[in-house]
């Protein structure tokens, strides 16, 4: 099989980085991509930003895959969904045919997660994960529309901000009680929360919705309180799931994502995974959606697979999260640490332990231009 080109699952963030990686060592080894979308790239944390500037779909994609795969020397297979595996004949199946491969890449991402609704109008839920949802999203919104949001996470939040920004009156239906709940210290959720409330966002909390109907030339959602909320479109964003349910029957140790170890690789030596599909065994047996772990693991796996063996490190990685109203960067503890936050100055919070480690932060508004010290608070792990 080692004439076999190395074949990448996926178009995202993950697949094409790793691709560049490899290629700034090996030019030649044939690479195959094959993806379910047209392969397009686009920046995936722009579409929770994008309304408010008003910016179409097409002028978010930067980079044609077409020319990508010029560029880069490597054979495109789009619009080409990867079915099963069989690792015994290193061979990926599809519904364009079979791929032999000599080494696999699997970096098909996550999809949103759906929770059963009942109601006639359930499956009018929206979720935004890909370019294409947005242009949904993007056809079905009319101006000043009213605008359910199921999750007050991260992607909640933003898409909050970023929609009643564009005139759409938004409301959040989460069943924690608070904004960013798993994430921020109570204070934290408070400024947040107010900042959006500014906006005219209004908040459900200990809440879900059960189901959604048509109503009125509308849609109305009943929640579990039995409260009613009349809105135009609902948007789901309470996470993702790993995309692992096709390589079930492989054989392939899957457990929330796919399990892989400091090399990236998987239970098969042929087979290596990175992006939100990946679980991290080797960073606290993590899932890790986010960009910085990808730009991390992309360029570790690309020298692994050209031939020089090279563990990825994870360093210390604060998200961004994109709320203008309030913006934030988040370094948060490992799972599991023993600790509590303390405001420690004006939109500052460290997540301390007993023995006085820092261990995390939390910087608010003015306070997120101050990374690289905050950096240096922290205890090395
Ligand atoms: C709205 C939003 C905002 C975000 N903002 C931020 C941010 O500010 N900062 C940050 O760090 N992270 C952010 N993230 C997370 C970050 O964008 C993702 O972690 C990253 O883009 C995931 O890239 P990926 O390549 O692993 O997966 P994806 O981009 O999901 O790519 C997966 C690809 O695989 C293809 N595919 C799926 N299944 C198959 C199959 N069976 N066969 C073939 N192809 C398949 C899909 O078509 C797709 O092309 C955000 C995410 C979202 C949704």
């Amino acid at each position: 099989m080692d004439s076999a080109p190395v074949v990448v699952v996926g178009s995202g963030l993950a697949a094409w980085t790793v691709i560049k990686e490899f290629r700034k060592h090996d030019s030649q080894t044939p690479i195959t991509m094959v993806t379910a979308s047209s392969g397009d790239a686009y920046p995936k944390p722009a579409l929770s930003t994008a309304f408010a500037q008003n910016k179409l779909p097409g002028q978010l994609r930067n980079g044609v895959a077409s020319e990508l795969a010029a560029t880069l020397n490597m054979q495109l297979q789009t619009q080409t969904r990867a079915l099963s595996l069989n690792l015994a004949a290193q061979t990926l199946h599809t519904d364009h045919g079979d791929f032999g491969y000599s080494r696999l890449v699997l970096a098909h991402g996550a999809n949103p997660i759906r929770i059963p609704l009942q109601g006639d109008a359930a499956d009018r839920v929206l979720s935004v994960n890909q370019l294409e949802d947005y242009q949904v999203l993007r056809d079905r919104l009319q101006p000043g529309m009213r605008v359910l949001i199921m999750g007050a996470g991260l992607i909640g939040c933003e898409f909050a901000n970023d929609l009643s920004g564009a005139g759409f009156k938004v409301q959040v239906v989460d069943p924690a009680p608070r904004a960013l709940a798993a994430l921020l210290p109570e204070d934290a959720s408070a400024q947040l929360q107010q900042a959006l409330s500014d906006l005219g966002v209004g908040w459900h909390f200990n809440n879900s919705v059960v189901s959604l109907h048509h109503h009125a030339g509308a849609l109305q959602a009943v929640l579990n309180n039995g409260e009613t909320v009349d809105t135009d479109l609902v948007l789901s964003a309470i996470g993702l799931r790993a995309n692992t349910g096709w390589l079930n029957a492989s054989g392939l140790v899957c457990d929330k994502g796919v399990v892989v170890n400091s090399l990236l690789q998987t239970s098969d030596p042929h087979v290596y995974a990175l992006g939100d599909v990946a679980q991290y065994a080797f960073a606290h047996n993590r899932l890790l959606p986010y960009v910085m772990p990808i730009m991390t693991t992309a360029r570790a796996l690309g020298a692994t697979l050209t031939g020089t063996p090279t563990e990825a490190v994870f360093p210390v990685m604060p998200v961004a999260v994109k709320t203008p109203a309030m913006p934030l960067l988040l370094a948060l503890p490992a799972p599991g640490a023993a600790g509590e936050w303390q405001a420690a100055d004006e939109d500052v919070w460290k997540f301390m332990a007993s023995a006085g480690e820092c261990l995390g932060f939390v910087l608010a508004g003015k306070q997120t231009s101050q990374r690289s010290k905050a950096l240096q608070w922290l205890t090395p792990s």
